[in-house]
């Protein structure tokens, strides 16, 4: 068994000052006071669970669209540098077949164990809302192409996202759900009662919340006061500073709480390198600042964002608890993927899953599946 002893543990039931044992890739032991034997001392940091990440479409300059696996892989250890220890790869709205053929290649990448699964950001998209997402090839929702997709994906399709409002949707929602398929309900223009309808059918999640969505009016509450109300789903948020005002996030968090919100990052390629022009999918992208934009129309394209710098936002600009920001960062989403008796909280049995944070709530040390990513300083 290997120790990281005097650490600050953030567990269910609480804060835990103590040590933790590893073995055979899992969480062997937690308890409180001074480890048993010599190991990793951690001087008093804090260890949370690893980041768990539903949305995010590459980083590093690799990108997930593009069904290369080097570039996968590239964007996955970039993201993993920076507490990410589960993510879905999130493919971008594209012609069908391109769709397929990455879907295949990212397949095997699941079968590794790099991703928990791959995740449809489309085609079945509004046009009035697609903001990045290619709205040539836009499509109806069909039960045959989506067979497609789910046949390529060899039993690692995990998410889907789509508009409730479109013709078939519902079916597809249903559909989906049975298949296995997380239902996300996003990029959409549809009223209050048309996600209620979403949710009616199975959609469980809504993607990147009040971003690619008709907004909220008090007259016409649309998908944003549909999500908040409905116990049902789980909001995503991309706590960037750029995708939604601080306040926005305090609210939406208020509203409804760390069991029901899941912070994404929504990364695309340029994360973790400089500004300039990137692809995502079909589209031109450029960074100017940190902030992505398409190159035509402006409309925002994904961010730059890692999981850690969500989690500091949350603690220090949304106000969230440490257990809050734990609960938003990785157990509510670990629950959205049926993957929470695993991961997403630190617990005896559990996969060994976990980051080192410094004071600052800086990552100086992340462990996935047991074996250090990242070496905290002894
Ligand atoms: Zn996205």
């Amino acid at each position: 068994m290997r120790v990281l002893g005097d650490a600050r543990i953030i567990t269910p039931g609480g804060v835990r000052h103590g040590w933790i044992g590893v073995a055979d890739g899992r969480i062997a032991r937690i308890a409180d006071g001074v480890a048993p034997e010599e190991g990793y001392g951690l001087r008093g940091r804090w260890v949370v669970p690893g980041f768990v990440d539903l949305h995010t479409h590459g980083g590093a300059g690799g990108s997930y669209p593009s069904g290369d696996l080097e570039q996968a892989r590239r964007a996955f250890a970039f993201h993993l540098a920076h507490g990410t220890t589960t993510a879905l790869a999130s493919l971008v709205t594209g012609p069908l077949d391109d769709l397929v053929d990455a879907t295949g290649a990212l397949a095997e990448l699941c079968d590794e164990g790099l991703f928990a699964g791959i995740h449809w950001e489309g085609p079945y998209l509004s046009a009035a809302r697609c903001g990045a997402q290619d709205p040539r090839s836009l499509r109806r929702p069909d039960s045959a192409e989506f067979a497609r997709l789910v046949k390529a994906a060899r039993g690692h399709g995990r998410m889907i996202t789509i508009a409730p409002e479109l013709p078939g949707a519902i079916d597809l929602i249903a559909e989906s759900v049975a298949e296995g398929v997380i239902a996300a309900l996003g990029h959409t223009d549809c009223s209050y009662e048309e996600f209620v309808a979403g949710a009616d059918a199975g959609g469980t999640v809504a993607t990147h919340l009040f971003n690619g969505m008709r907004p909220l009016h008090h007259r016409d509450p649309g998908p944003i006061g549909a999500a908040l109300n409905d116990e049902r789903i789980t909001v995503e948020l991309i706590n960037d500073g750029v995708h939604l005002h601080p306040g926005i996030v305090r609210m939406a968090l208020k509203a409804v709480g760390a069991g029901r919100a899941a912070l994404i990052t929504d990364a695309m390629a340029a994360a973790g390198l400089g500004d300039g022009s990137y692809r995502l999918g079909a589209m031109t992208v450029d960074v100017d600042g940190g902030v992505a934009r398409l190159a035509e129309g402006g409309a925002l394209a994904g961010s730059t964002l890692t999981m850690d710098v969500a989690f500091k936002r949350a603690v220090r600009l949304a106000g969230l608890s440490m257990a809050d920001a734990v609960a938003v960062t990785s157990s509510t989403p670990a629950r959205v993927l049926g993957l929470d008796h695993r991961i997403g909280s630190l617990e005896e049995g559990k996969d060994a899953d976990l980051v080192v944070l410094s004071e600052e709530l800086t990552v100086v040390g992340v462990m996935r599946r047991g074996e250090w990513i990242i070496d905290p300083p002894k």
